[in-house]
């Protein structure tokens, strides 16, 4: 087995490596620690706009505006956080 081919498996290994943390770390943030459940995230309607930018992110068709406000299919919802993170006025918690 040449140099070259040596290298490029231990790189490809510490690739994988960091993938597999970085997948542990997604799914421990979509998980609540102290009921032991998926995190099940909520709409604050106090600062929701409407603005359906949460509605365009979700992969998953879990979300939805219905009269001005958005709101979470929970029956969809795999708790990935991407609407969280996406809204602009913070009202996914
Ligand atoms: S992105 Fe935020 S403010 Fe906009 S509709 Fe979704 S929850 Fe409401
Ligand atoms: S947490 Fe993820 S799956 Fe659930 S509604 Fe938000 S973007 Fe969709």
């Amino acid at each position: 087995m040449s140099d070259q081919t040596i290298k490029r498996r231990n790189f490809l290994k510490k690739c994988t490596g960091l993938l597999g943390v970085v997948g542990v770390a997604a799914a421990l943030s979509s998980w609540d620690i102290e009921s032991g459940e998926r995190k099940r995230y909520r709409v604050d309607n106090e600062r929701c706009v409407g603005c359906k930018r949460c509605v365009s992110v979700c992969k998953h068709k879990g979300i939805s505006v219905v009269k001005k406000f958005a709101v979470i299919d929970q029956k969809r919802c795999i708790s990935c956080g991407d609407c969280a993170e996406a809204c602009p006025r913070k009202a996914i918690v």
